[in-house]
């Protein structure tokens, strides 16, 4: 705009000093033209009056005088009688002459012309003699050219001087001009108060700057947002444009691809994991297409789910979103789930394999009627096996569905271990094991049935897993903010290293001990009794311990929360 201005300016100065001095030329010249007619006039008038008072001879003591004009004498036929310059009976007849005839005709006679005699641009001026001839005068352009001429280089000083001054003084009104312009504060755009032409864009700008402040807080908001629920989710999620770049990528897809550092935005996605699946899901998400993956890191498995993200006007994919999910304890559930279906479907083979290897036996005659009390006594048995295992998988199941409707009610500990410890009483005897209960009433908010069901099932391993002679010790104590359970045997205890898997599903230390010499179950057990266990102390928010000693014997803590 500066150079615009500035330009402009000395363009203007510059056509204004040509055109001065164009013009200034142009009426000199006309100005010396003027001079030169009048002088040759006056002139002429001298010569005549002098002519009148001395004859032709005047003419010729002219000559010896420099003088610079050319006279001419013309006779009224126009016949040349006298030429200061020319010889007079050589030159032609000047009758048809316009200054001439004027002159013969009006006494006076003027023209400008090409001069036949001179070759140049001419002047000339007669007048009518008393005698009748004609005096003529003749002066040459060449003064008012000489005159011009010595003019021009002042002519060309003062438009240097004028152009000088007209630069200088440009740039001065350029930057007067501009200085408001460029002090504009633009923060403050109607604050300004400079040229009113100026106002409409300052007052434009001052809306425009309104709405740019308002679309930057909504976007900020909704940046905040974005932050504040991608932050806060379990999934991981990463958003990233077509050149693969990372836009966003929230805390939990960094925990869960093992990302070190924090700052992966402007990152390309290889810099996050080079893990084959996550480039895959990428790449396919980039061409258009959803996709999905399984992506496993250590013990760790992760579902990846790409989708490209495509721009509403035009079809063409702008980036991809990828959510991670940690699928580890859906697919442990799913594995377990499945290994349950398989022992359950085992464990229940197995007594009815039995009852029908008996019942058959029966059939066929081939067992004695003395045996028939025993065999029958071995069905019944191995059908409330079967009964206690088909109750304990139902009872697995329900607690598994998290959202099962137990009632809760007020349970006192002390009074439930007292009547599930009357109740295997008869079991303890045949056992030869003395039960004993110490501690204390305990209330707690619980299940009833499921405290029931712990407490017997933790009070009968104990009775189990004890060679007899022995005791078995039940306590209940009730702490600041739990009420906790402890059932101590000095059984054949858990070597160390099942400790950790006796409350899995199905699982015995060894299957020797569950089973009798026929290879049946024995002594009721279905290896879901701990499973159970652990299941019931959990849904009650609690807490259970396991100490153990091969051969001294087991203490199970059950805590729970008041
Ligand atoms: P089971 O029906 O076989 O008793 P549990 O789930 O109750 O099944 O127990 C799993 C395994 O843990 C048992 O088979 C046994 O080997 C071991 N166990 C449980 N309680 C005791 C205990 N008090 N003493 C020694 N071993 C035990």
């Amino acid at each position: 705009m500066k150079r615009r201005i500035f330009t402009a300016m000395c363009i203007i100065a510059m056509v204004s000093i040509i055109l001065t001095a164009f013009f200034m030329t142009v009426l000199s010249y006309r100005q010396f033209q003027n001079g030169l007619k009048q002088e040759l006039q006056n002139e002429t008038v001298y010569v005549a009056a002098a002519m009148a008072e001395e004859g032709e001879s005047f003419l010729t003591q002219l000559e010896t005088e420099a003088h610079k004009n050319r006279i001419t004498l013309i006779d009224t036929d126009g016949t040349v009688i006298y030429d200061n310059e020319a010889v007079a009976n050589k030159m032609e007849n000047h009758s048809d002459r316009e200054e001439v005839q004027e002159a013969l005709e009006y006494g006076v006679g003027e023209s400008t012309r090409l001069s036949d005699t001179l070759g140049q641009q001419t002047y000339y001026y007669a007048v009518s003699l008393n005698d009748g001839t004609v005096l003529r005068l003749a002066a040459t352009g060449d003064s008012v050219y000489s005159a011009l001429w010595s003019m021009l280089p002042w002519i060309i000083v003062l438009a240097v001087v004028i152009a000088a001054f007209a630069f200088w003084l440009s740039r001065r009104q350029t930057h007067w001009i501009l200085a408001p312009v460029n002090t504009l504060d633009l923060d403050h755009p109607v604050e300004n108060d400079v040229y009113e032409e100026l106002s409409p864009l300052l007052t434009k700008i001052h809306h425009q700057k309104e709405d740019l402040r308002s679309q930057m807080e909504q976007m900020h908001r909704n940046q905040e947002e974005f932050a504040a629920i991608t932050e806060n989710m379990s999934e991981g999620l990463i958003v990233i444009g077509a050149d693969k770049h990372i836009l966003s990528v929230n805390h939990s897809a960094l925990k869960l691809l093992g990302a070190k550092g924090d700052h992966y935005e402007g990152a390309h996605i290889l810099e996050l994991n080079r893990n084959l699946s996550l480039q895959k899901v990428a790449d396919q998400a980039l061409e258009g297409v959803s996709s999905e993956e399984t992506f496993t890191r250590g013990e760790l498995i992760c579902r990846l789910h790409a989708s490209p993200v495509r721009t509403e006007s035009e079809d063409a994919v702008k980036g991809a979103i990828i959510l991670v999910l940690d699928v580890t304890e859906s697919q442990k559930t799913e594995r377990l789930r499945r290994e349950f279906s398989a022992n359950v479907s085992h464990e229940l083979k197995t007594p009815l394999t039995a009852i029908s290897g008996y019942a058959e036996m029966m059939q066929n005659g081939m067992v004695k009627e003395g045996d028939f009390v025993s065999f029958s006594g071995r069905i019944y048995e191995e059908a409330q096996r079967l009964i206690a295992l088909i109750d304990d998988v139902m009872e697995i199941s329900r607690l598994d569905e998290k959202n099962s409707d137990y009632l809760w009610e007020t349970v006192d500990l002390y009074g439930a271990a007292q009547t599930v410890m009357e109740r295997l009483t008869p079991t303890a005897q045949d056992h030869e094991i003395q039960l004993k209960l110490e501690g204390g009433k305990a209330e707690i908010q619980a299940v009833p049935r499921l405290i029931d069901e712990l407490i017997y099932n933790l009070v009968e391993n104990a009775i189990k897993y004890s060679n007899g002679p022995s005791d078995v010790v039940v306590t209940v104590e009730k702490g600041e903010n739990s009420a906790v359970l402890t059932v101590k045997d000095r059984g054949i205890g858990i070597p160390q290293e099942y400790q950790s898997r006796v409350f899995e599903r199905f699982f015995r230390v060894d299957q020797s001990h569950s089973r009798d010499e026929n290879g049946t179950a024995g002594a009721g057990g279905t290896g879901l009794g701990l499973a159970i266990v652990k299941h019931v102390v959990s849904y009650h928010h609690g807490h259970i311990s396991l100490e153990s000693g091969e051969g001294t014997g087991t203490k199970i803590t059950v805590a729970f929360p008041l």
